[in-house]
């Protein structure tokens, strides 16, 4: 497999790099103070997103990109070092529009809108002008199971038909508290005498629809996404048009599943990103501080944590590389059962990973390391919700054990054994 660049890609990655160093990271501070201190929108942000777009970095998440909508085209694989680079920063991704969960929202849209629904939702989240949510994860049913979700979409009938009304509750729906956020794809069950993965649809709900009630914004283990704020949500009698249906009925599951490849692969790569970013912040707090007349920079133990970081942060770079290609191969997004097993494989992995970094991070920074203020905060948080959210481990681990190829050869007849301890022969001429 050639994970090699193009030149045309190694010249978007040194853009990025540059607009990244020049225009991003130099406001993160301003970013903080009024995104995470104050509460408001980053005032800069705008014109930044308007520069991003002048210079052709814009919707580079999208490889499905077509020709009309506006951004630059990359596929997986040369999106990957670009979102490292974004994914150092909580808000990198937005600048260029490639932030989660619209990114997978606009990636589904693109794969199952219809014209009407592509130009009332799709085309503003292409120009950035309104922001989504993806509403399937309930408080009431173990949701890591789709077909589990109990959220009621009634189609009308007799004059009521051409109308769908929602009843439910639904929480964790990322950026579903943004003000921004003008529409909920929610998931609910349509069709509940159906197959287990035909009971279910998925409808655009507008955030100004009556019955919709945004209850709270959500924090996980104190962390907030001030990116993409997430919202608790109850649909009490949400009447909406029969055109908001994404798909077909009864196809919700199955569609679902377009969003949850470009969601799984891009928050893998911005996650070696932050673990770039922490080694590098590890390095600099270790060389400046000393202790018992030695600095921490010089101890075994210092040196080990970050050389192991070194090892893991390439392994697993490796591995989203591999599924990256693979996902492109098979046409940009989505795939067979081994574009599947390969991207649960480094949703496994990348957290793990990212979370151990993190980990090693607070304890050379001390006390600091646990400040909200220090981007180590934000990537041990990030690693600890996407070992449940997208799926949690032992969903994958379950999937990647069900596809792992076994051999046809029992222990008895294992070419690989020299000596069997018991087999079928001596059985049978034990006392
Ligand atoms: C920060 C964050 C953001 C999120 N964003 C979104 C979003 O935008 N939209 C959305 O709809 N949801 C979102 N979620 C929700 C997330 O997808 C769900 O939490 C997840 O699917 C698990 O569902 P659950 O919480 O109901 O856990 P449950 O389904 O109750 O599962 C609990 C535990 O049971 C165990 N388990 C489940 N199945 C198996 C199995 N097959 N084998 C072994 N053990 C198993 C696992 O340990 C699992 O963690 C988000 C979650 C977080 C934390």
């Amino acid at each position: 497999m050639d994970f090699e660049m193009s030149p045309a890609a190694r010249a978007m990655t040194d853009r990025a790099e540059a607009f990244f160093q020049a225009r991003i990271l130099p406001r993160h501070r301003d970013w903080h103070q009024a995104v995470v201190r104050e509460g408001r929108p980053a005032p800069f942000l705008p014109a930044l997103q308007d520069e991003a777009r002048a210079q052709g970095l814009w919707n580079l998440a999208l490889p499905l990109l077509r020709d009309d909508e506006p951004g630059t085209r990359l596929s997986n694989l040369e999106f990957a070092p670009v979102a490292e680079i974004l994914g150092r920063l909580p808000w990198g991704s937005q600048v260029f529009n490639c932030q989660a969960p619209d990114v997978p929202n606009m990636a589904m849209l693109q794969a199952l809108a219809t014209p009407a629904q592509r130009e009332e939702w799709l085309n503003p989240l292409l120009e950035g002008k309104i922001r989504s949510a993806y509403a399937m994860t309930e408080p009431d049913t173990a949701s890591s199971d789709a077909t589990n979700i109990a959220t009621r979409i009634d189609f009308g009938t007799g004059p009521d038909a051409g109308t769908i009304t929602l009843n439910g509750r639904k929480w964790f729906a990322t950026g579903g508290a943004h003000p921004d956020c003008k529409f909920l794809i929610v998931m609910g069950v349509s069709d509940p005498e159906a197959s287990r993965t035909e009971r279910q649809s998925m409808v655009i709900v507008p955030t100004d629809t009556p019955g919709l009630t945004l209850e709270r914004e959500l924090s996980f283990m104190g962390w907030r996404d001030h990116v993409a704020p997430i919202g608790e949500f109850t649909l009490r009698d949400v009447r909406v048009p029969v055109e908001n249906l994404i798909g077909a009925r009864g196809q919700g599951f199955r569609g679902a599943q377009v969003r949850l490849g470009p969601a799984r692969i891009h928050h893998c790569m911005r996650c070696v990103g932050m673990a770039e970013m922490l080694v590098a912040q590890m390095i600099a707090r270790a060389r400046e501080r000393s202790t018992f007349g030695q600095s921490v920079i010089d101890y075994d133990t210092v040196q080990g944590w970050i050389a192991e970081a070194r090892v893991e942060i390439e392994m697993v770079r490796l591995f989203v590389h591999k599924a990256a290609a693979m996902v492109d191969a098979a046409g940009g997004q989505g795939g067979g059962r081994d574009v599947w097993r390969q991207v649960s494989m480094i949703k496994i992995a990348t957290p793990r990973m990212l979370q151990t970094i993190a980990d090693r991070a607070v304890q050379v920074f001390g006390a600091m390391g646990g400040v909200e203020e220090t981007l180590i905060h934000h990537a041990w948080s990030y690693a600890r919700w996407f070992r449940i959210g997208d799926g949690p481990d032992e969903v994958h681990l379950r999937q990647i054990f069900r596809t792992e190829p076994a051999p046809d050869w029992s222990i008895a007849d294992c070419p690989y054994i020299a000596h069997p301890a018991l087999s079928h022969a001596t059985e049978g001429a034990l006392p």
